[in-house]
């Protein structure tokens, strides 16, 4: 559950599909980027775009190291989504991704089986998502448009791709790239998954000994005291945009998301250093973008090769002409300055009553959001059937979940209403 994982060499038995997952990516986004913008239509929500890859090539797709399947799922809505919503320079995310085919992997950390991988500069996140919540994302994607346009510092999970790889024995991986909301130029000292509910939510001391980042749930956090110090203007802001994006997923019918809180102390700083020492250089195979040792440090101050170096990606990866370049990024946007919660140093800065600054960091996000209540319910029935004490995890209709979970936000922010306390209703070990 830590923070730090294997990197995938060519020795890992995922390589292949690392290697898979991000040439389709690489040519992918690069095609739907290489053509004039246009307005979204309907059809749009719903497009899908078949690749074959082969060893050989052909004229839509450049040779690869293996034979695979790639689908790429409303291109246009997520180009829409990373460049007008999360002003992602599409030129970094595509070298981010791929510049480097390396990826480190982080073992399942959840109970449902998923596989997430950072980006070789841990700005991303890929995670295998099941053929239900792949399903459940393309029903709800106008309606996620929707309210991410609305709500431009929206707290939920960015998704910047849906996509599919399909292995020549027939087995079908859906994935999505998401933000990592935890920054790689910082140490991330205490993490907390919340869900609002107290029912089998604690991490035991024993796994805390053994890795003191290890993720802690809700009863860890009232047995820490802890709160999330914000004062009254940060307090609001924060309270406002979660009381919108839970009203959001009780439409949608989501239930079992969670608010990821990162802490960071600046006391402490970045000494432990743990994540930057992991990185190690791998050379792509084929045609993938090499990124120079100077431009791989920072987003900020990247400069003008952006804007270059997707040129540079589009041609090597489309053989066919590019058709426009006049929309693409002349400077190099920060996607997280401009939003509120991700404004200080990628994070939300904790506060004191008079709204100054605290040396405390918050990286805070709602994820795990692509699990509808019928879904749930009909895996924790089946799980019922296997073993009797599974049913713990008590699951509720939607809107009782959103209720509840909004409740809990409330209580864990110190100041405004001076800080109710959440009181567990069922609080069982
Ligand atoms: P489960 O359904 O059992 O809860 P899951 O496989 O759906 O698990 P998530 O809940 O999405 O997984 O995430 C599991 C953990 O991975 C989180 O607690 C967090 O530590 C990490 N994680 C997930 N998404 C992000 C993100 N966007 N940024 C940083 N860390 C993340
Ligand atoms: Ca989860
Ligand atoms: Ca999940």
């Amino acid at each position: 559950e830590a923070l730090v994982g294997n990197l995938i060499g060519e020795k890992h038995p995922n390589y292949i599909l690392m290697y898979n997952m991000l040439t389709g990516i690489r040519i992918g986004v690069s095609r739907t980027q290489a053509k004039v913008k246009r307005p979204l239509t309907d059809e749009d929500y719903s497009a899908k775009h078949k690749y074959s890859f082969d060893i050989v090539g052909n004229e839509l797709t450049p040779s690869a190291k293996y034979d695979f399947k790639f689908k790429d799922y409303a291109p246009w809505v997520f180009r829409e989504l990373r460049e007008e919503c999360f002003h992602l320079d599409p030129a970094d995310y595509l070298l981010s991704l791929t510049a480097k085919y390396i990826l480190t992997e982080l073992g399942s950390p959840g109970k449902s089986g998923s596989f997430f991988y950072f980006s070789s500069d841990y700005r991303f996140i890929i995670k295998t998502i099941h053929h239900s919540e792949h399903k459940f994302l393309r029903s709800i994607l106008k309606e996620y448009h929707e309210h991410v346009k609305s709500n431009p510092h929206t707290l939920l999970s960015r998704f910047y791709g849906l996509h599919r790889v399909k292995l020549p024995r027939g087995r079908k991986i859906h994935f999505v790239i998401m933000n990592n909301l935890f920054p790689p130029h910082r140490d991330i000292h205490e993490t907390y998954d919340l869900k609002g509910s107290t029912v089998g939510r604690v991490l035991s001391p024993e796994k805390l000994r053994q890795n003191p980042r290890a993720v802690q749930k809700d009863l860890n956090w009232i047995d820490n005291h802890k709160q999330l110090e914000l004062g009254p203007e940060k307090r609001a802001l924060f309270i406002e945009q979660i009381r919108r994006d839970t009203a959001f997923l009780k439409r949608a019918n989501v239930m079992d998301y969670s608010l990821l809180v990162g802490i960071h102390n600046m006391k402490r700083g970045n000494r432990d250093n743990v994540r930057r020492n992991t990185l190690h250089v791998v050379q792509p195979h084929d045609g993938a973008i090499r990124r120079k040792p100077s431009q791989m440090k920072g987003h900020r101050d990247a400069g003008p090769f952006t804007a270059g170096a997707m040129r540079r990606a589009i041609r090597q990866s489309e053989l066919k002409p590019v058709e426009s370049q006049t929309n693409l990024a002349e400077e190099n946007l920060w996607d997280r300055q401009n939003f509120i919660f991700y404004q200080d140093e990628g994070g939300y800065r904790a506060t004191d009553e008079c709204n100054s600054p605290l040396p405390t960091i918050y990286y805070l996000g709602v994820i795990d959001i692509l699990t509808p209540y019928t879904v749930f319910k009909q895996v924790e029935n089946c799980w019922k059937g296997l073993s009797a004490d599974r049913h713990k995890i008590s699951p509720v209709p939607a809107g009782e979940y959103g209720e509840r979970f909004w409740r809990f936000m409330n209580a864990v922010t110190r100041g405004g209403g001076g800080g109710e306390s959440f009181k567990p209703v069922e609080k069982h070990r």
